[in-house]
C-alpha cells in the first residue's frame, strides 16, 4: 500500500513523478498544522510519517527549521519559555493567543495573534481566542475554526461574560497595563461589570503602570495604598484609564495622586445625577494642581433610550467647562437610540480627540457657549 505524503496528501504527488519515497527526513510534528485533514487521517495508523522525494520534502524541512528558530524568538520576545533546551530541559506549554481586533492595549509578544493561521505557524499546547467587544464575536468564531489546526481552542473574554480572574501580565494586554481588582460594589443599571463580575474582588496587585480597575477607588484603603506604592516604582509616570468614580475621590487619594504625578486620570460620568460628584472631583484635583495639560480626563456615557443629543452635548460641555478632557461613550454603539447611525456621527465629535482638544481650546478661552 502507497503511503501518502504528510505535504499533499497525496498518493502520486505532482512533484514526484517516481511516487512516494520514505525520505531521510522526519517531521518535528505529526501531523503538522498545515497539512489537510485528508493527509492526517490518511495517514493514520502508519508507523512514521512520510513526505514526496523532492519538492514536499524539502519545504517541510524549511518549515519546521522556520518553527523553530520562530519559537525561540518568541519565547525571548515573550518571556515565556518554549523549548526544552532553554528551559533546561523542562518543556513549558505554548499558549498562542489570538485577537480579533489589534489596539493599543493588545499584547505585543511573540505568541500574541490578530490574523488567521499562516503556513509556517507552529503547533501550540493551547490556542486562546480573547474577544473584548460584542461586534468582534462573529470573527472570533471564524477565527477560532482556523486555529483548531493549530492547537485545542477556547474562546473567552469580556464578551462572553467572563468574569475574569487572577491578572497575568502580558497575558491579555500589553506589557505595562495591570488590574488590581475585578467586579464592582455599585449596581449602575446600564453597566454589565456588576452582572459580568460580580461584587468587587481584590487580586494580586501585578506590576504596570497603567491601571485599568473598573472601580479602583472603591477598593479598600490598604489595597489602594499598596497600588500607589506599586505605582512609585514604574519606570513610567501612572496612568489611571479605568474610569475612576468622582463621588469616591478622597482628600487622601490627592495626596497620593500629587505624589505619583499621574500622566493622565480618568473619571467616569455615567448618569446626569453624578454631575455634583464630578464638579466635587473637579475641585479637589484644581486645588491640588493636578487639573492641567488635559491630564485629567471624563468618560461620558451617552445613548442610552431617553437620552438626546442636545443634552449629551450638555453633559460633554459641562464636564469640559470643568476643565476635564470630555470622551463620550456612546452606549452599546447606539443601539438604544432611534437613530444609531445619527448617534454614532455624534459620538464622534465627542470621541475624536482633534476635535475635542479644539472644543476644550475654545471653552477654557471663553470663545464657547
Ligand atoms: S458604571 Fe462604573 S461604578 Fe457603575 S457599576 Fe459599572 S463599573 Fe461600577
Amino acid at each position: 500500500m502507497t503511503t501518502p505524503c504528510i505535504v499533499c496528501g497525496w498518493t502520486n504527488c505532482a512533484c514526484d513523478t517516481d511516487g512516494l519515497d520514505v525520505g531521510p527526513y522526519v517531521p518535528q510534528h505529526w501531523p503538522p498544522p498545515w497539512i489537510g485533514r485528508r493527509a492526517a487521517h490518511s495517514s493514520e495508523g502508519q508507523a512514521s510519517p512520510r513526505v514526496c522525494r523532492r519538492w514536499c520534502g524539502l519545504v517541510q524541512a524549511m518549515r519546521d527549521i522556520c518553527c523553530l528558530a520562530g519559537d525561540s524568538l518568541q519565547a525571548k520576545a515573550a518571556g515565556g519559555p518554549v523549548l526544552a533546551a532553554e528551559t533546561g530541559g523542562t518543556l513549558m506549554r505554548r499558549v498562542i493567543r489570538v485577537f480579533p481586533r489589534k489596539t493599543t492595549a493588545s499584547p505585543t509578544d511573540g505568541l500574541a495573534r490578530f490574523d488567521l493561521p499562516t503556513l509556517w505557524e507552529h503547533p501550540a499546547d493551547e490556542v486562546r481566542v480573547s474577544v473584548a467587544f460584542d461586534c468582534d464575536k462573529a470573527r472570533a468564531e471564524q477565527m477560532a475554526a482556523e486555529w483548531r489546526h493549530v492547537g485545542p481552542v477556547t474562546v473567552g473574554g469580556p464578551a462572553y461574560d467572563d468574569p475574569g480572574g487572577e491578572f497575568e501580565p502580558g497575558m491579555y494586554l500589553a506589557h505595562g497595563y495591570t488590574i488590581t481588582s475585578r467586579g464592582c460594589p455599585n449596581h449602575c443599571r446600564r453597566c454589565m461589570v456588576p452582572k459580568r463580575e460580580g461584587p468587587l474582588r481584590l487580586l494580586q496587585i501585578r506590576d504596570g503602570w497603567n491601571v485599568l480597575d473598573n472601580n479602583l477607588l472603591s477598593c479598600p484603603k490598604n489595597h489602594r495604598q499598596r497600588v500607589y506604592a506599586m505605582l512609585r516604582r514604574q519606570p513610567r509616570r501612572a496612568r489611571l484609564t479605568g474610569g475612576l468614580e468622582a463621588a469616591r475621590l478622597t482628600q487622601w487619594d490627592i495626596g497620593h495622586l500629587v505624589a505619583l504625578q499621574p500622566a493622565i486620570l480618568w473619571f467616569a460620568y455615567d448618569e446626569p445625577r453624578e454631575l455634583e460628584a464630578v464638579t466635587a472631583a473637579a475641585m479637589l484635583l484644581q486645588g491640588a494642581g493636578l487639573m492641567r495639560n488635559n491630564t485629567c480626563g471624563c468618560y461620558v456615557l451617552i445613548g442610552w433610550d431617553t437620552d438626546t443629543m442636545a443634552a449629551a452635548d450638555d453633559r460633554c460641555t459641562a464636564v469640559a467647562k470643568l476643565g476635564f478632557f470630555p470622551q463620550a461613550m456612546l452606549l452599546d454603539r447606539g443601539i438604544h437610540t432611534r437613530d444609531p447611525k445619527a448617534w454614532r456621527a455624534f459620538a464622534r465629535t465627542w470621541a475624536n480627540k482633534v476635535i475635542v482638544g479644539a472644543k476644550c481650546a475654545q471653552l477654557r478661552d471663553g470663545v464657547g457657549t
